[in-house]
């Protein structure tokens, strides 16, 4: 190497350190983006049965977001190419309306939101039981979903966004106010709270799991979204699902201590017995077109 070289060498080296030492003061990072795919939960639910054969006496609380007819599964894949993740949540209403006819064939026992929190808070699940929720509220529950559930009287739960009503979300169209006054208005069904307007991801996380918002607007937020359900279907929720399952340990506190009874999360697990503190982090499967199998064969194991 000759002189010159090596000076260059020596040069760049300089550059490189010098640029390090100037990202770790300036808080700089090198475009990291954290993973969300190493945390991501396995769908499949692969052998559960197997796993949970010793488990008698527990619930499972379904998950489903959006129930697509055939035509709008294309249609839907097409809008949300950018984001596969979405999806995933999908079910298909040949599959949901199977699935429900399971339930009633086989007479599992279906509970309501406030049945579940009347048992855990007695600790005295006996048998196994299933909760069916719904999360965003797009327009697919009201228009492909609900008549089913009514026809078989099965209650269910879903999750309202409030400030997102009627508006379009990452290709999902939100139902309206009407439409969701009008379920809420039949028997069996429990209106829950998905945050007002922090249903959304910063560098892929969950806006509440980052310390971005502050305790005042997280409950601030908590507050217009209890403010505008009162508004709009004159009812005070007791139950909250966390966006994209992931809590926050001020805000699950405060609405504790302040309106709420149950809070759901989006991790699976049968709500049993003999867990801790159940009422304010609720298992919940995400439903596939694929995994519910694995669920059935636990919900029929004697
Ligand atoms: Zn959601």
């Amino acid at each position: 190497m000759t002189k010159r070289n090596r000076l260059l060498v020596f040069l760049l080296i300089c550059v490189m350190l010098g640029t390090g030492v100037l990202m770790i003061f300036t808080g700089l990072k090198p475009n990291y983006q954290p993973d969300m795919v190493a945390k991501k939960v396995d769908y499949t639910y692969r052998d559960f049965a197997a796993k949970h054969a010793d488990i008698k006496d527990g619930v499972i609380v379904l998950a489903y977001h959006r129930i697509l007819k055939d035509n709008q599964v294309v249609n839907f894949a097409q809008r949300v190419s950018k984001n596969p993740q979405l999806q995933e949540y999908n079910v298909s209403q040949a599959v949901f309306n199977a699935q429900m006819a399971w339930l009633k064939q086989e007479r599992i026992s279906v509970w309501s939101s406030d049945e579940l929190l009347a048992h855990i808070k007695a600790k005295d699940i006996k048998g196994k039981h299933v909760v069916i929720t719904f999360d965003d509220i797009d327009t697919t529950l009201p228009r492909n979903a609900a008549n089913v559930l009514f026809e078989k009287q099965f209650p269910f739960t879903f999750f309202v966004i409030t400030g997102q009503v009627g508006k379009n979300l990452d290709g999902e169209q939100l139902a309206s106010w009407p439409e969701i006054a009008k379920l809420s208005q039949r028997p069996g069904v429990t209106v829950g709270l998905h945050t007002n307007d922090l249903h959304y991801q910063v560098n892929n996380q969950p806006v509440l799991a980052t310390h971005q918002v502050s305790q005042r607007d997280m409950i601030k937020d908590y507050k217009q979204s209890r403010t505008k359900i009162k508004a709009q279907l004159n009812r005070q929720p007791n139950v909250f699902a966390y966006p994209y399952g992931r809590a926050n340990k001020t805000l699950t506190r405060y609405m504790m201590t302040y309106g709420v009874k149950g809070i759901y999360l989006l991790e699976p697990g049968i709500v049993t017995n003999d867990a801790q503190r159940m009422q304010q982090q609720i298992p919940r499967f995400i439903i596939t077109d694929q995994n519910f199998k694995q669920l059935q064969d636990w919900l029929v194991m004697k």
